[in-house]
């Protein structure tokens, strides 16, 4: 055995693989320094100076500091992205990336001011996006039944509303079918349709609603720079009647709105710091529309996304990371990245809403070249409380469970697919 692997061994044995690259390379160099002399004791390095996040790395953990997301969004990219593939392989099974198709079944005239999007009337002259009605029943359940045959195995609806409140009980009546009617196809269906009230959340849950996305976008102090319409506290109240109707909750963010790095860090830590973490985090990329107060930004660089990516998947283990808008001009090798990095699910289909997407067979080529797989319909949420399962069976809100932390060792030893990580990770019946 070469002193080298020794060292290693005896570093990963004593609990120090914490301590990483650097340990190791000191190691290493003196190894190299002492190959001919008498091999030299490493001192090894204090546990004190190992950061928490290294040390518990693939904790489920909703006590982050801002400072701690910090260190983690910071930390050196490769560095980082080879801790947030330890952690993805905790829990994930790295080859699966999940299919999702996104339809705007209410487009535009918006009375919200959301200075990045196309479908607010506070400036729909300059976008020339025209409102239109809420789609037909039959119009949207065709187009999920084509997304079910291209593969997408989640249909999420969007309507361009600050909530079902402003609109009358005939179109809250027919997007509560459309959920009946899609979930009755076997797929995972999710809408966003801006603030509920608890009895809207709890209406559909009650029509078999998977998921509810509500993004809050950036972070709290940046978010006066993004829409003055609505205010954090607002986005928070509707995760929180999410959560408590027993709907997996998919929150997430928008980076290229002009934001610091330090607000990607703001919006990260909010999301990781809530009652429970969300089964679902999107990152979306800023897709510039002329029209919009936003037009001018600059598209933030797929590096700047699979950073975003990195981080979310170290400080939310469970949850499911979302490579949404913004990957049409993004490079195979910066997708590649980003998987790697946790990203496991995409949104397919030639339109996110209003703006253009990935071709659906450019996307299978990718891949078929990187070796991914279709992540099926209804695989347990580890994270969170209720499941999409439970709801099927019937077994109503429960409990919030946070699964206890894996230990450092077995997680590093994990290789490779998601049975690699603790069983009792997941809640309601493994991830495996
Ligand atoms: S992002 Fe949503 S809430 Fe904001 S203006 Fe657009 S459609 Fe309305």
């Amino acid at each position: 055995m070469s002193q080298l692997l020794r060292l290693s061994r005896a570093l990963l044995c004593s609990g120090q693989q914490a301590a990483g690259v650097g340990a190791l390379q000191r190691a290493f160099n003196t190894s190299s320094r002492t190959q001919h002399a008498e091999p030299q004791p490493v001192a090894a390095e204090a546990p004190s100076s190992v950061p928490r996040w290294i040390a518990e790395l693939g904790a489920v953990r909703t006590d982050w500091t801002r400072e701690e997301v910090a260190e983690v969004y910071n930390t050196p990219l490769l560095e980082l992205v080879f801790r947030a593939a330890s952690v993805h392989r905790m829990y994930n099974d790295p080859s699966m990336v999940q299919r999702c198709t996104l339809l705007s079944i209410k487009t535009g005239g918006c009375p919200e001011n959301c200075n990045y999007c196309s479908q607010s009337s506070s400036w729909s002259k300059d976008t020339g996006l025209k409102a239109e009605k809420l789609m037909d029943l039959e119009d949207v359940y065709q187009a999920a039944l084509r997304a079910r045959e291209s593969g997408s195995t989640r249909f999420c609806m969007g309507a361009a509303w600050r909530g079902p409140s402003q609109v009358g009980n005939r179109q809250w009546e027919r997007v509560l079918e459309m959920v009946k009617r899609i979930r009755g196809l076997g797929m995972e269906v999710c809408t966003t349709l801006g603030m509920l009230t608890p009895e809207q959340a709890a209406q559909l849950r009650t029509a078999g609603l998977t998921a509810y996305n509500h993004n809050l976008d950036t972070s709290p102090e940046y978010y006066p720079k993004v829409t003055t319409s609505r205010k954090y506290e607002d986005r928070l109240a509707t995760l929180e009647a999410v959560r408590q109707a027993g709907i997996s909750v998919c929150a997430g963010g928008i980076i290229g709105l002009g934001e610091g790095p330090q607000d990607r860090v703001g919006l990260i830590h909010q999301l990781a710091t809530l009652p429970a973490h969300p089964e679902s985090v999107p990152i979306n990329r800023l897709v510039a529309i002329k029209g919009t107060p936003m037009e001018g930004n600059e598209a933030p660089e797929g590096i700047d996304l699979v950073r975003c990516v990195a981080t979310a998947r170290v400080v939310m283990p469970r949850t499911v990371v979302r490579l949404s808008a913004g990957r049409l001009d993004l490079s195979r090798a910066d997708q590649a990245l980003a998987f790697l990095a946790g990203a496991n699910s995409i949104f397919d289909g030639d339109k996110l809403l209003t703006t253009p997407n990935n071709d659906r067979n450019e996307d299978q080529a990718m891949f078929d070249t990187l070796g991914l797989r279709s992540r099926p319909a209804f695989m347990n949420y580890p994270a969170g409380n209720d499941t999409s399962r439970e709801f099927e069976a019937g077994a109503g809100a429960g409990a919030g469970v946070q699964a206890e932390a894996p230990k450092a060792a077995e997680a590093m030893g994990g290789g490779g697919g998601c049975c690699g990580g603790p069983k009792k990770a997941a809640v309601g019946g493994g991830c495996c």
